[in-house]
Parts: C-alpha cells; structure tokens; sequence
C-alpha cells in the first residue's frame, strides 16, 4: 500500500474503522485506524484515533512511548500530572510510564494520528491506591475516568 488515498475527511480508502480495544467499559467513543502496520525496517505503527463528543481513551501508562499529533477538534488531554488542552496540529510526546488520558471536552469529534514501537508493553490500568493518589489532585480528580 505505497499510497492510502483520503476516502472522506478523516477517512482512507481501504482502511477499516476498528474497535480501539477488544473490549472494556474504562473507555468510551472512540475508534482506532491502522494507517501503517509496521516493517521490518520501521518496527512502528501509525494508528488514527477518533473520540466523540463526550468519550474518553483509557487512563493507562506503560513502558513504550508515544507520539501523538492532534488532527481534528479539540480536546483535552491528562499528561502526567497536568491537564493540557489541546489544538489541530500539537504535538505530544507521552513519555515512559506516564498516565495518560484523552478527552473529547468539546462538542465536537476529537482524532488524533498516534506513532507506537511494534513491540510494545500492555498498557496498565492505575489501581486502587494509583487511582487515590491520582485523585489527590482535585483538578485531576474531577478530570479523570475510570
Ligand atoms: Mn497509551
């Protein structure tokens, strides 16, 4: 596939709109395309993430990084300790185990492109006392969804 044509705003011939996880109930509207699978000499993927008004990604963290560049509305986003709103064209980088969260605050649908190592460890989930210890920050607590 040396060429994936646009179908639709947001949407690319061939490119089958995905479930973002198998299952779960820790996230909420938003899907997953795979845009690039990876090869041998670029062990990554480029994944197109799309949130709808009022959804949410997991709040996870994990070794692997990412890289994300917003692409479509705006919408906020927990990194570490700090909530970020961000735009069209930002990008992010999500560090090592470093809890992470995206949410479509605005009326409005939230994508993002999202660059990961093939090779990656599962995300994790903040326990109990790591849901606590998140929580102790009043502007995190009312932010977060678990
Ligand atoms: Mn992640």
């Amino acid at each position: 596939m040396p060429v994936i044509k646009r179908k639709d705003e947001f949407d690319w011939e061939g490119v089958p709109v995905l479930a973002y996880k198998e299952d779960g109930t820790h996230f909420k509207s938003i899907t997953r395309r795979i845009l690039f699978k990876g090869a041998d000499e670029l062990p990554s993927e480029v994944r197109y993430f799309e949130i709808a008004p009022g959804g949410h990604s997991t709040l996870e963290r994990h070794e692997h990084l990412h890289v994300v560049i917003i692409q479509r509305g705006r919408g906020e986003i927990l990194l570490g300790n700090q909530i970020h709103e961000v735009n069209p064209f930002d990008v992010i980088e999500i560090p090592s185990n470093t809890w992470h969260q995206f949410r479509a605050t605005r009326n409005e649908p939230f994508g993002f492109l999202c660059i990961v190592n093939i090779n990656r460890d599962r995300p994790h989930r903040p326990d109990t006392s790591e849901a606590e210890n998140l929580k102790k920050d009043p502007e995190i607590s009312t932010f977060i969804r678990l």
